[in-house]
């Protein structure tokens, strides 16, 4: 079981009379998540991640994964440091380099500190034993650090230098298998977002450097969102204003229909996905085997989420100015637990509760996910404020009325409801039934596109 006690939390404190020079705009997700020591700063632009926040890391990254096995996806681990001779046969250090970390060996060989891995991945096949048409589709997936030196790197988890990405390459036998790829990893992307019950956006976008015939983004709405993404009311088109052009800021019709019931609204990209045809697998050779014994060009895909973009996007659009609010798959624990104080009249007559309660909350989420906030020494006032702003989904309280001789009753505080006052065995019931909801989320299968756009995604609209 977790004990707040001996939680590394490292809250920022700013003293009362203390001048704040505010030089950096900040996010609601990124003031809070300072504030209350989940993150720190490293640098310019990276984030160190403590304990709690790690745990919703590594939530998000099981999630993530579950998904991508579904999808047929097999995980590999590929190095930070690519070659930048790679890039150069792919044409990507022709254009604009100023975002790339590169970086030299001691013998002046160059690389680049990867912000994406087409080329290493790619490269890779390359030079793998010839691939045979029987072992594809392939759908090659990991997880790690990507560096990019935004230029404006801001809002905390939002835009940084160096952040998680899980990004899955997939290579087919032909564009239509391509296709189908790109299908079954389109559903494991909406079905991870429908997870995560946060609504979200899935429009057409742009290819940009990437290239590629095909690429849809997800979005969060949100006032931070650096994007503008156009939503029909007519045909239920949506898109990237980015996908349309210079003018597309201003349009007034919808650029599918024509219709003028056209709307705007500021989104964050929380999720890429492209389809790429040759654009890597050409000019870096690498190919398969088709029937025939002859090689052929292998179709690729590419597909990112990142991880920790999501889980800030997800807090910016959930939380309050003050207390943070998550989605129950990656809160960082289920249930918080606070006992009397140290010294209290109900001390000794409800401690006895508090164990008990203990042991069968274990019971019930699994002692990993339970907080036991032991602090003795401070008031159930301070702890809770502690607990309400960290947003756990469910606080108990054990406090005086828990010591009443005839029904005691405990105090649950659900994130973002009213307080309630329960007996034990109530409280029991509701840590139950929020354990059968992250359940049946884990279990959700994929639902068939027809019933989508009345889906509680409450998706501003598809692409059709
Ligand atoms: P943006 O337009 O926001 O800069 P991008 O289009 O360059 O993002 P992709 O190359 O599509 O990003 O990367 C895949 C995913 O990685 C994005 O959808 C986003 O979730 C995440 N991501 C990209 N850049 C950052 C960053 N600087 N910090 C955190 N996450 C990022
Ligand atoms: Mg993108």
């Amino acid at each position: 079981m977790n004990k707040a006690s001996r939680l590394f939390w490292p809250v920022l404190i700013t003293p009362k009379n203390a001048v704040v020079k505010q030089t950096e705009q900040l996010s609601r997700s990124q003031k809070l998540l300072m504030e209350l020591g989940l993150i720190k700063s490293g640098s310019n632009g990276t984030y160190q991640i403590m304990p709690i926040a790690q745990r919703v890391v590594d939530k998000c990254i099981s999630l993530v994964q579950r998904n991508m096995q579904e999808a047929g996806g097999q995980k590999i681990s590929l190095p930070v440091l690519t070659p930048a001779q790679l890039w150069k046969k792919t044409g990507r250090l022709e254009g604009d380099i100023s975002e790339f970390y590169m970086v030299r060996d001691r013998s002046g060989k160059q690389f680049l500190m990867s912000p994406t891995h087409e080329e290493a991945v790619t490269a890779m096949l390359a030079t793998a034993a010839p691939i045979s048409y029987r072992q594809l589709p392939l759908r090659l997936y990991q997880i790690g650090p990507k560096f990019r030196d935004e230029l404006k790197s801001r809002f905390g988890l939002m835009r940084a230098k160096e952040f998680l990405m899980k990004d899955m390459y997939t290579f087919d036998v032909s564009k239509e298998a391509a296709e189908c790829t790109y299908a079954t990893v389109s559903d494991a992307y909406e079905r991870f977002f429908r997870q995560l019950e946060v609504p979200f956006v899935k429009v057409e976008a742009a290819t940009g450097i990437m290239g590629g015939s095909l690429s849809h983004e997800y979005h969060y709405i949100s006032p931070v969102g650096e994007d503008t993404l156009l939503n029909c009311s007519a045909c239920g088109y949506a898109g990237n204003a980015e996908v349309l052009g210079s003018d597309a800021e201003t349009a007034s019709t919808c650029p599918s229909c024509q219709s003028t019931q056209l709307s705007r609204v500021r989104g964050v990209e929380v999720a890429h996905t492209f389809l790429l045809g040759d654009k890597y697998s050409k000019p870096l050779g690498a190919t398969f085997l088709n029937k025939s014994g002859k090689p052929e060009t292998l179709q690729m895909g590419c597909y990112g989420v990142g991880i920790t973009r999501v889980i800030a996007a997800a807090l910016e659009v959930l939380s309050t100015e003050q207390e943070l609010r998550w989605p129950k798959l990656l809160a960082p624990y289920d249930v918080c637990l606070i006992g009397p104080k140290q010294g209290s009249k109900e001390q000794a007559p409800v401690e006895r509760l508090e164990n008990e309660l203990l042991q069968q909350l274990t019971q019930i989420c699994g002692a990993e996910q339970l907080l036991h906030d032991e602090r003795k020494e401070l008031t159930i006032g301070k702890r809770l404020l502690d607990a309400k702003r960290l947003g756990h989904p469910l606080t108990i309280v054990v406090g005086a009325k828990a010591a009443q001789q005839e029904a005691p009753q405990l105090e649950l505080h659900a994130s973002g409801a009213e307080k309630m006052e329960l007996s034990a065995a109530e409280v029991l019931r509701v840590v139950a039934t929020h354990v059968q909801h992250k359940q049946q989320l884990l279990q959700q299968q994929q639902m068939p596109s027809h019933e989508q756009d009345t889906s509680e995604s409450q998706a501003v609209g598809h692409v059709h």
